[in-house]
């Protein structure tokens, strides 16, 4: 059995998968708070919680995903903003030894999310196209596919589709810089700009679909500022397909195609839901 680990800002997602001869399963999820607002301690603390509630004699290691940039080599955090205060430089792969004596590997959250939909999900039959993904979540988290594989470089530079500068002057992001597409796209800005209208809840996706004036407003500036990004991401990162993820896909639901239909990509809803991110760091441990 591998403990798979999702960390994000707000939650960390951990669950079981066995490998048979039937092929792989995954066992239910358990979710932790990250306690972020605690700083390293809170989040080593939850973390250790995590790990702990799995723990058993017949596990071989711990598979992670995390928000911030992973060196995939030493499975150390090299670069997180405030999402995960005072991580940078944190070594899952001694943690893990120290504190379980089990082998770990870590990855980015969200090309762990595109590896899982690529090997387990979404993406199985566009294995050989050039593949986009952006997460929508409480951030937003990027990566590309092409060749078969996550295209990355040391720096984890690449893909960093969150990042992207989508109005000049823009909202102050929590990277420093101005005009971030996460302070537009993410499941947080949504939220805050939907209560900004009156209209924050579980079913601003359905009212748009439904016609509903204040509600085709709000939804037409949100796929404005993701088309801005597509527009962007297109001319930097080639892809065929797009595949979107994370909370703000799964709030649109069934009505995720009607959002998409004429942005002008082809894009394709992410299938593994919260469980991406784990599917995608068990797919890169395997390949230790
Ligand atoms: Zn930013």
């Amino acid at each position: 059995m591998t403990i798979c680990i999702d960390m994000g800002a707000t939650e960390i997602k951990v669950a079981p998968i066995n490998q048979n001869k039937n092929g792989m399963a995954m066992g239910s999820v358990q979710k932790f708070p990250t306690n972020a607002s605690l700083g390293k301690k809170g989040i080593v603390d939850a973390l250790h919680s995590a790990i702990s509630s799995l723990c058993a004699p017949d596990v071989d290691g711990v598979a992670i995903a995390s928000a911030g940039d992973i060196d995939v080599d030493t499975s150390v955090i090299t670069y997180a903003t405030e999402n995960l205060p005072g991580m940078i430089g944190f070594d899952f792969a001694e943690f893990c030894k120290e504190n379980f004596d089990l082998p770990a590997r870590a990855i980015n959250d969200a090309h762990a999310a595109l590896l899982g939909e690529m090997e387990y999900g979404a993406g199985m039959e566009y294995r050989d196209k050039r593949v986009a993904m952006l997460t929508l979540g409480s951030g937003v988290g990027g990566g590309y596919y092409a060749n078969g594989c996550i295209v990355s470089d040391e720096q984890n530079d690449f893909g960093r589709f969150g990042h992207i500068c989508i109005e000049d002057g823009g909202r102050e992001c929590t990277c420093g810089r101005l005009g971030c597409n996460e302070m537009y796209l993410s499941g947080r800005a949504i939220h805050r700009d939907a209560a900004a209208m009156g209209i924050d809840g579980p079913d601003i996706f359905e009212k748009y679909a439904l016609g509903d004036e204040k509600h085709v407003e709000f939804v037409s500036e949100f796929k404005k500022n993701l088309k801005i990004t597509l527009d962007k991401v297109m001319e930097v990162s080639p892809f065929d397909v797009c595949i979107i993820g994370g909370g703000v896909a799964d709030w649109m639901a069934e009505h995720f195609d009607s959002v998409m239909n004429d942005i002008g990509y082809k894009i394709i809803r992410a299938s593994l839901g919260n469980s991406a991110g784990m599917y995608g760091a068990y797919a890169h441990y395997l390949k230790r």
